[in-house]
């Protein structure tokens, strides 16, 4: 019997096998991984704070601080066109120069612009990187709704990215499409969120075969004045708001003042609304939400519902 395992273990070691059982065995759902077409590609998964947060030593964090394989990048979608390597972000967050680097090694070329979804800080402090400060960028294009581009022009030190020509403002409207490509094109709805120094939208991505939806924030489905069921509807991915999983994640906080969609909740919406849940994609992932660790049994509810978990890495073609 040991003379057996030995062998085994020799002949597996052989092979480049590690002789035991791998701890994060992968999901129940292949993930998408290429794409000769346009294309998005996740960049990040986790909310404003990223993963580990600041200041967390609970159970959650304390295995992110002490290996970084398995920390998470800020929440972030590109949109990437591989004929022409022209590559676009959603959002600037604090993990912008790990998300950039990405890209241009995936591309070959800078960032050809970035769509601004809000003012809170994981969705476009990054863009302090274009700065004098660091690489001093000339004119990227930088998409926002008029209340962001007041707050970007009117406050240091965004204000300076501006007067420095680092970042050309380009105006956005309220489902009024720009179209990136003769293939893509990128089309920003509002959502109700709390909307302290901008608006908050929404992005639908059009391609030429596929169409996504990105809304990493939303206060809580039922009060939009849209229906989150029937826009899923109109769309083949749905990058959705998965901040929490459930109430009562975040001990000892009143979570009606950071009101976002449940998972539970929204999983259960969409099931009654009769949604093919292969649709959704749940993404920005607070540093408390279960469904992040891999094989936790939140995360295994969500998977074997047929719901998707944001990783990073994960190619969806559009
Ligand atoms: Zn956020
Ligand atoms: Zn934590
Ligand atoms: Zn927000």
């Amino acid at each position: 019997m040991m003379k057996n395992c030995l062998l085994s273990a020799v002949f597996l070691l052989l092979l480049g096998v590690a002789c035991t059982s791998d701890p994060n065995p992968p999901d129940l759902l292949p993930v998408p991984t290429k794409s000769e077409g346009p294309y998005l590609k996740v960049l990040g998964i986790a909310q404003d704070g990223g993963y580990p947060h600041a200041a967390c030593e609970k159970d959650c964090c304390v295995p992110a601080w002490g290996e970084p394989s398995r920390r998470k990048m800020v929440s972030c979608i590109a949109v990437i066109d591989p004929a022409s390597g022209r590559n676009w972000m959603l959002d600037a967050t604090p993990d912008f120069k790990d998300q950039q680097h990405l890209l241009k090694a995936e591309t070959g070329q800078d960032l050809s612009g970035i769509f601004l979804t809000h003012a809170h800080i994981g969705h476009y402090t990054g863009l302090m990187q274009l700065g004098r400060e660091v690489i001093g960028t000339d004119q990227v294009p930088v998409y926002a709704m008029p209340r962001m581009l007041d707050y970007l022009q009117t406050n240091g030190p965004w204000s300076q990215l501006v007067s420095l020509n680092n970042i050309a403002l380009q105006p956005l409207h309220a489902d009024s499409s720009v179209q990136l490509t003769p293939e893509i094109r990128v089309t920003p709805f509002r959502v109700p969120h709390r909307d302290e120094y901008s608006e908050t939208v929404g992005y639908r991505i059009d391609g030429p075969d596929r169409s996504a939806i990105f809304i990493p924030d939303i206060d809580k489905w039922e009060k939009w004045d849209r229906s989150i069921d029937s826009l899923i509807g109109t769309v083949d991915h749905a990058f959705l708001d998965g901040t929490f999983f459930q109430n009562g994640e975040i001990v000892g906080r009143d979570m009606s003042e950071i009101p976002h969609p449940f998972i539970r909740e929204s999983m259960g919406r969409f099931q009654s609304a009769g949604i093919d849940p292969e649709r959704v994609v749940f993404i920005h992932f607070n540093h408390t939400n279960p469904v992040m660790q891999a094989n936790s049994p939140e995360r295994q509810e969500v998977r074997k519902a047929g719901f998707s978990v944001a990783e990073e890495g994960e190619v969806w073609p559009l």
